[in-house]
């Protein structure tokens, strides 16, 4: 079984169910598997074949799911790629990923017109058409093709090849830990188990409403909100851009039963003064992962809205989830749950061997979700995956119940005087203050203690003083773990899947200084 046999499967089980809701406009599972076919076959036609890679460089549409499927139903391996990458970034990427073809929005038209030449194993350009570019007047140029086009020129009863669950469907570029970004390669096997691993946990059903906003290229939504309940007859409501007016509208409206979500887009909800609990009456959890959910946050929400949060874990390397809260057990806050069925979480030290229960150590995860290697990196590959276990690059630690507790990336552990301080608990605290709407925390040059912790926080309160909140920290942290300065911003800089960027706010303060 892979995403697009059984895709296929419940197309036929359940061929008049809303398989995904766009701008108002439903799509069965019947027309949609029909249009993957389509789409697969219009490709075989320009000469696309078994293995060859493909770049999807779209935004949360119909075209994203009807390319990825239908590229994966024609076995190709397709490299979702974050549309308003530079063009450096995306040249990387193509030229690291032998891509051979590429199913792009029509502003990015300029960029591949540029290219031709530098990219040798190009071959194929397909453009979808956006009301931006048709206003920008963007026309298409001979040598390249209309995604219309494409699946129209297709056959709906296209039979794609038989995929190996060891074939790789997916090669997801990521940064990792260090480095030039590299391209976890994903099987057909890993995103399919973990897609019914995690739909079975949080018991993700033919009744289930999800609302897809985090963006399609990013394994969080790739998984959770699109292929999860793809595979048990749900239907996937596509947002193309977060709002939170558009989301409270949005649940109400089509009766969303499932909201995945970062913790920044939780806390743009919580702020937002248009939605009440009555938005969210219909919503049976929400789900919360991709970086850690402040405590205050979480119970905040969970209180504003009536609803369950539910914090788990992952990365782009495990396709991604490895852990989750349950559902039947008790949640616990802070916490990004237990493993989730088949795959193995432990904690370990620099040794490789698991450390005693409450004590921080890198956590190692194993099971059928994880990656094959990195594309065309095998020292990185030999780094990552060791003994048969995933390295995270992530601290945590495990309570006596087998939940974990993410502590924090390695790298961005902050060392104060022969201390250790994880920046996560230093946050924590500053969110708990009730005029701090986000925090983070970086690591400083001191000339005493090697390190000082430095804070930068969005107040809701012009009136918040840098000396009371860090009075504040005083009264809830060890003195050590105390920031010394804490600077106030506009915004904290984020990443497109809402990932607080330390490593740009430690950045600027370093070429503040120079
Ligand atoms: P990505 O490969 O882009 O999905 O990023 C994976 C990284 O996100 C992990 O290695 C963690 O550092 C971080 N992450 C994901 N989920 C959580 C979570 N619930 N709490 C803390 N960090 C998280």
């Amino acid at each position: 079984m892979n995403l697009s046999s059984r895709l296929a499967e419940v197309a036929v089980q359940l061929p008049d169910k809303p398989a995904y809701v766009f701008e108002g406009e439903r799509s069965t599972y019947g027309e949609l598997n029909a249009s993957v076919s389509k789409f697969a076959s219009g490709l075989y036609n320009m000469g696309i074949r078994q293995g060859d890679h493909i770049a999807l460089l779209l935004g949360n549409s119909p075209q994203f799911v009807i390319g990825l499927y239908g590229a994966l139903r024609l076995g190709a391996t397709v490299i979702p790629i974050n549309p308003i990458y530079t063009p450096d970034e995306i040249g990387y990427i193509l030229l690291n990923g032998d891509v051979k073809a590429v199913i792009a929005l029509d502003l990015l038209v300029p960029l591949f017109a540029q290219a031709q030449g530098r990219l040798p194993l190009l071959k194929h350009v397909i453009i979808c058409e956006t009301p931006q570019g048709k206003e920008k007047g963007i026309l298409l140029p001979e040598q390249m093709k209309s995604f219309t086009n494409v699946l129209q020129s297709g056959d709906a009863h296209f039979q794609g090849p038989e995929l190996q669950d060891d074939d790789v469907a997916v090669i997801l570029y990521t940064s990792g830990t260090t480095g030039k970004p590299k391209g976890a390669m994903l099987t057909h096997k890993n995103l399919y188990s973990n897609a019914q691993d995690i739909a079975n946990y949080l018991k993700i059903n033919e009744n289930d409403r999800v609302i897809a906003t985090l963006p399609m290229f990013h394994v969080f939504c790739l998984t959770v909100a699109l292929n999860a309940p793809l595979m048990n007859g749900g239907t996937v409501l596509i947002v193309p851009k977060f709002s939170p007016k558009k989301i409270f509208r949005l649940a109400r409206e089509q009766q969303a039963t499932i909201f995945v979500g970062v913790p920044t887009m939780y806390n743009f909800l919580y702020q937002y003064e248009g939605g009440s609990a009555e938005d969210f009456r219909t919503l049976r959890l929400c789900i919360s992962g991709g970086s850690s959910m402040p405590v205050a946050l979480l119970k905040n929400f969970e209180q504003k809205f009536k609803v369950i949060v539910s914090e788990g874990y992952g990365l782009s390397e495990a396709s991604p989830v490895t852990c989750f809260n349950p559902l039947d057990r008790p949640r616990k806050p802070g916490s990004i749950g237990t493993s989730i069925m088949n795959v193995e979480n432990k904690v370990v030290n620099e040794f490789g061997e698991e450390v005693p229960v409450g004590e921080v150590g890198e956590l190692v995860v194993r099971g059928p979700n994880v990656m094959k290697g990195y594309y065309k990196m095998p020292e990185e590959t030999a780094h990552a995956l060791r003994d048969g276990w995933l390295h995270t690059g992530d601290l945590a630690r495990m309570d006596e119940e087998g939940y974990f507790y993410i502590v924090d990336r390695k790298k961005e552990m902050i060392i104060v005087g022969g201390y250790n301080v994880y920046p996560r608990e230093v946050e924590e605290v500053l969110y708990s203050h009730p005029d701090v709407v986000e925090a983070a925390v970086v690591g400083v040059p001191d000339p005493d203690y090697g390190e000082a912790v430095k804070g930068f926080v969005v107040s809701k309160n012009p009136q918040l003083t840098e000396e009371a909140l860090i009075e504040y920290c005083r009264q809830h942290l060890a003195k050590y773990k105390v920031p010394s300065s804490i600077e106030f911003l506009e915004e904290l800089p984020k990443n497109t899947t809402g990932k607080i960027l330390r490593r740009v706010l430690k950045e600027r303060l370093i070429s503040s200084h120079s």
